[in-house]
């Protein structure tokens, strides 16, 4: 019998949602478990960093690394799963883009650290006790999406991704039948098209006030837009079959743009000034980057607040 493909999962800057992915497909993950040899997921069983370094270069035939990049010790990760794989998987909105963890680029690592740690007492980078030295991974001020760090071949998006959606990829990868190399793998049309309430959208829709989700009794049938709900599923790919929606909450933007848009933000921000009634109605939506960069900031044109930064 032929040798299995050898695959491995790694996380960096990462909620654990991801991971928590890759266990949710279920009976699903005994056809990967079966399909493929596992070499490296720290996660969930008990392989060393020296396990995947003294493999051959390309010898794995994908790496999946999810999270973000903001640490020393990430970056030698990626860089390392980079060589050794065949193709690189970006899992997720944070090594997608950059993800939630990304918000900290509106700060620097030592404002950060400040929310957490007194001023006379920062986690160190290195130090000496009792005659021990002891090394902590540097503390990026940038947090970066993976291909920001190295070269990356496919794209699973979503926070987390979706089952489908991990399932399809996990299905090209070993029936040989992925897409151009740097794509993302999900539909590239924008997730209004496939929401269950888009016909409840009006066309000419003018939006006097946005509300947050708490702050109304949310109709369940009708377009959340329509409702003056902040929602991006103008904005966002589609694929994820609108969980969000369908649990009547907003689409916030996990599954990133479509492949004719540069900047998230700037798309989302422009799609939702296109139905808002004046100024006025824009300038009341609270916490603007959270908004419309949630999951986008370390990828998008901004990248970073212009405050210092070391990258
Ligand atoms: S993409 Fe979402 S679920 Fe995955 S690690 Fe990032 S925050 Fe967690
Ligand atoms: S704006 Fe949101 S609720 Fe309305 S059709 Fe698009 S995805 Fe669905």
């Amino acid at each position: 019998m032929a040798d299995k493909p050898k695959v491995a999962f790694y996380w960096c800057a990462a909620c654990g949602g991801c991971e928590e992915a890759i266990v949710d497909l279920g009976e699903g993950l005994l056809e990967v478990a079966a399909a493929v040899e596992i070499v490296f997921w720290p996660v969930a069983l008990d392989f060393k960093r020296r396990d995947i370094e003294q493999l051959a270069d390309h010898s794995l035939a994908a790496a999946f690394v999810n999270g973000a990049i903001r640490t020393g010790e990430q970056e030698e990760m990626a860089r390392l799963l980079s060589a050794k794989a065949q193709l690189l998987f970006a899992f997720g909105s944070c090594a997608h883009l950059g993800g939630i963890p990304g918000l900290a680029n509106l700060f620097t690592s030592r404002e950060v650290l400040a929310t957490a740690y007194p001023p006379d007492n920062f986690p160190r980078h290195a130090c000496r006790d009792n005659g021990h030295a002891l090394e902590l991974p540097e503390l990026f001020d940038t947090v970066r999406p993976l291909d920001q760090v190295v070269p990356v071949d496919y794209y699973v998006p979503g926070c987390p991704p979706t089952p489908r959606i991990i399932q399809s990829a996990l299905q090209a990868l070993l029936s040989d039948t992925l897409p151009p190399r740097g794509s993302v793998l999900a539909p590239d049309v924008a997730l209004c098209e496939e929401c269950p309430r888009k016909d409840s959208r009006p066309p000419d829709l003018t939006v006097a006030a946005f509300h947050r989700p708490h702050q109304i009794v949310i109709d369940e049938e009708k377009c959340m837009l329509a409702q003056g709900i902040l929602c991006l599923g103008p904005a966002t790919r589609g694929g994820c079959e609108a969980p969000c929606i369908r649990g009547n909450m907003p689409c916030t933007g996990c599954f990133g743009p479509t492949s004719r848009v540069r900047d998230f933000g700037g798309k989302a921000l422009s799609a939702v000034a296109s139905v808002a009634a004046d100024e006025a109605a824009l300038e009341a939506i609270p916490d603007p980057v959270g908004a419309f960069y949630r999951y986008s900031l370390p990828a998008s044109l901004l990248r970073r607040k212009k405050n210092g930064g070391d990258r």
